[in-house]
């Protein structure tokens, strides 16, 4: 298995740490709105990655935090008048349906940096009693020329760096390539007590800190988006070689841009769209399927009209497996496997190889949704009423336990009946009256992702199948 490794700017061959074990972290997302789906790409295909080891039998450890205090977090507490701790829970709880309607898998653990407080300051404490850091004023910088491998997976000198930055008046580093880790406490945001006084966490220092609790000192894969590069992940290595003494991270994986118009989507440039927003007008499982048919490296470019080609080309597969669901059931049992049908099974092999070798290459996703193409075009060459149920049964096992490894859905689930969505509306209006509001919209989104719409009236609930 090949993983391209943004620190040796090479494909290596994947060795665990830990026999039969790897040891993941993703950094997470910054919860102060919903998230884009920009932000959708490297959780999804960083779960393709991890379903995938799972499939080759590797015991997975994956953590992805959420960055719950922050400037932006602060900044939208204030326009609305909450805490900031509000604003971060719902946004964490509006993360939560989106990852569930995109079919990514919970993480084994989602640290969040509010809870993690005291681990920071440890790891801080540490910094400092090694000289990699000091205090000036409540706000403790890290020191980045103690690090004498600062620059090594972005491939920046520090001199070079050095020479186009400057200190802002109010800064009080003794370099300007220092980085905070603790800032002190301003007036109405959150904070914390410390060694220093009254303050907050920098950005970076919480992925070193629930990287080494959840995982140890030393990990597998690093992954994340590729603006990350720089500073986020140097800093991170930085802070944790210096604490721990040891190589932090074997492979760091980076994916490519979701651009629109080839710039990167972004919620700073206004060029965006919520994955709630696409998941109205779209099966959220399309939107995984665009995400996963292109390669995690090259940068994808978002169009309405690769949506809709995303949209066909995921039909063909449900309509080719719903179509091998129907020949099951009609049928004659009896018919054994013919010699023309084992030459099929033969060929369907070798594409299954296919898709493990474009998945062993990188995580190629792209040639291995091709391979499970092969497949489709197998199955609706050779398949038919007339064929023998082992053949059928095979092609059919193979495409969705190939798609299943990508976490994409293809079997349809049986539609609900109407008495079925009246009952669960009954449900809702009752919760609602108890004053159980999350369950009442755990209905409505369940009802949702059957293409079930509720409609509010004055006469009572009104609804429809989208
Ligand atoms: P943020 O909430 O901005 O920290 O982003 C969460 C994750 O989304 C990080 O891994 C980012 O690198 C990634 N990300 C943000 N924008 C994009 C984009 N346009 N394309 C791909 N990944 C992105
Ligand atoms: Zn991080």
């Amino acid at each position: 298995m090949k993983i391209y490794n943004t620190l040796t700017k090479k494909k290596e061959d994947f060795i665990p740490i830990e026999e039969g074990k790897v040891r993941m972290y993703v950094c997470g997302p910054t919860v102060y709105d919903y998230i884009h789906i920009g932000n959708a790409r490297p959780a999804i295909i960083f779960d393709a990655v991890r379903r995938y080891f799972e499939y080759k039998g590797y015991e997975v450890n994956y953590v992805s935090n959420f960055t719950d205090v922050d400037d932006k977090i602060i900044k939208r507490a204030n326009q609305e008048g909450v805490s900031a701790s509000e604003i971060s829970e719902r946004y964490i709880k509006e993360f939560i349906k989106d990852r569930d309607a995109l079919n990514i898998r919970e993480a084994t653990y989602h640290p969040k940096a509010t809870e993690e407080i005291d681990g920071m300051i440890e790891m801080i404490e540490t910094l400092i009693k090694k000289g990699h850091a000091y205090e000036k004023n409540g706000t403790v910088f890290f020191r980045t020329r103690s690090f004498s491998d600062y620059g090594k997976l972005s491939k920046k000198n520090i001199d070079d760096l050095e020479a186009g930055a400057r200190i802002a008046v109010d800064e009080e580093k003794e370099d300007p390539m220092d980085f905070v880790l603790w800032k002190p406490k301003k007036e109405g945001e959150p904070a914390w007590p410390s060694p220093w006084g009254e303050g907050r966490p920098g950005w970076h220092i919480e992925c070193s800190v629930m990287s080494r609790k959840y995982l140890g000192e030393q990990i597998d894969i690093h992954a994340g988006g590729e603006d990350l590069i720089f500073p986020h992940h140097e800093n991170e290595i930085a802070q944790s070689e210096a604490a721990n003494g040891k190589e932090f991270t074997r492979y760091w994986m980076h994916n490519a841009f979701l651009n629109i118009d080839n710039k990167k989507m972004s919620k700073s440039e206004g060029n965006f769209f919520t994955v709630r927003e696409i998941c109205q007008q779209y099966d959220p499982q399309v939107l995984r399927f665009f995400m996963l048919n292109s390669h995690y490296r090259s940068p994808l470019n978002f169009s309405r009209d690769l949506m809709e080609a995303a949209k066909n080309s995921l039909e063909r597969i449900v309509t080719a497996v719903d179509q091998l669901e129907y020949y099951k059931e009609i049928i004659n049992k009896d018919k054994v496997l013919s010699e023309e049908e084992g030459k099929v099974i033969k060929e369907a092999e070798q594409l299954v190889e296919k898709f493990m070798d474009a998945m062993d290459d990188d995580f190629n996703t792209a040639d291995a949704i091709a391979a499970i193409f092969e497949l489709v075009k197998l199955a609706n060459i050779s398949c038919s009423a007339d064929s023998s149920l082992e053949l059928v049964d095979t092609i059919s096992d193979k495409i969705c336990s190939l798609c299943d490894i990508l976490g994409i859905i293809v079997k349809k689930e049986k539609e609900l009946l109407d008495e079925e969505i009246e009952s669960l509306i009954q449900e809702r209006q009752e919760a609602r009256k108890s004053k159980n509001f999350a369950r009442a919209d755990e209905i409505r989104e369940l009802l949702r992702q059957k293409g079930i719409v509720l409609e509010d009236t004055r006469e009572g609930v009104r609804w429809k199948r989208v």
